[in-house]
């Protein structure tokens, strides 16, 4: 991937960019990289040299990075910062570097931070147990330890104190409590992905297509139905359902307005690749 800084910021900064503070060091896959959608993998790696990110979009990962670094520097008795643990499954290695690992009487509890919103910390993040959990299998099997507890520690970068609505974070530093799974399901899930990511590789060495990211890897957005006014610029409501959003259009005299879902990831080049990908420019033809 080609880092460019097109907005001439600070050289340090690039060199942050560009350095890796995280690596998967000597496995297969890391968990972040086992957990992403086998098409992103396969298009990132086939077009890895043609990539261009610009150091401005990459704030973000910046601070995680930063952050990283920052934690080495807090050391604190019962808790152990940054650890990468690697274990093999169907002969296949993985690893995750694990933020904190807090010792308690009863067991560890592991500790995630994320630079998130508010929003994010409002929803039930799959990808959070998924993440979580893998770590806790990686702690039980390799280490031998009693996982009691996981926990995202978010670092909410939109957090605003005026802010009421149910289930907001109460503090810009947000701890999440993540459900914890048994052994068995995590292992299930972990085959399934390595056998997925397994198939994508495959496709990809036999010039076959390669299987279509899900909508819940694109982050699709649902469709939603404004009711609307003429005369009037702001919706009076959104239904997720045409049947009631209908209805109140009736009522109100008005009509209703469809806002379709889009795929965030694909949208926002989230995933990196988006310009060689024929399922989303696919569908953009279609939309044309
Ligand atoms: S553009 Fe969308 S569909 Fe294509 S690889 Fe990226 S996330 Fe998947």
């Amino acid at each position: 991937m080609k880092i460019t800084n097109n907005y001439n910021v600070p050289a340090p900064l690039v060199t942050l960019a560009t350095k890796e503070y995280y690596t998967k060091g000597a496995s297969q896959y890391s968990v972040t990289e086992l957990m992403s959608p086998p098409k992103v993998k396969r298009l990132r790696e086939q077009y890895d040299t043609e990539i261009v990110q610009d150091v401005s979009d990459m704030l973000w990962s910046m601070l995680g990075s930063a952050l990283h670094v920052v934690m080495e520097r807090g050391e604190t008795e019962g808790f152990l910062s940054e650890e990468r643990i690697f274990a093999e499954i169907d002969g296949v290695k993985v690893s995750g570097a694990i933020d904190l690992q807090q010792e308690t009487p009863e067991g560890l509890i592991l500790i995630d931070y994320k630079f998130t919103s508010a929003w994010a910390v409002m929803q039930d993040k799959v990808e959070w147990q998924q993440q979580l959990n893998i770590y806790k299998w990686l702690v039980e099997t390799v280490k031998r330890k009693k996982v009691v507890g996981l926990q995202i520690c978010a670092l909410v970068r939109d957090f605003s104190r005026h802010e009421t609505k149910e289930g907001y974070p109460n503090s810009p530093i947000h701890m999440v409590d993540i459900p914890m799974w048994d052994a068995v399901t995590t292992e299930t899930y972990i085959r399934e992905r390595l056998e997925m990511h397994r198939n994508a590789k495959l496709a990809q060495d036999f010039g076959e297509d390669l299987q279509p990211c899900s909508d819940e890897e694109r982050w699709m957005s649902e469709t939603t139905f404004a009711v609307k006014r003429d005369g009037r610029k702001t919706a009076i409501r959104v239904f997720k359902s045409i049947d009631e959003a209908n209805e109140l259009a009736v009522k109100e005299k008005g009509y209703v307005e469809t806002r379709k879902g889009e795929p965030r990831r694909c949208v926002g080049n989230f995933c990196g690749v988006s310009q060689w990908c024929e399922q989303y420019k696919g569908e953009q033809d279609v939309t044309a």
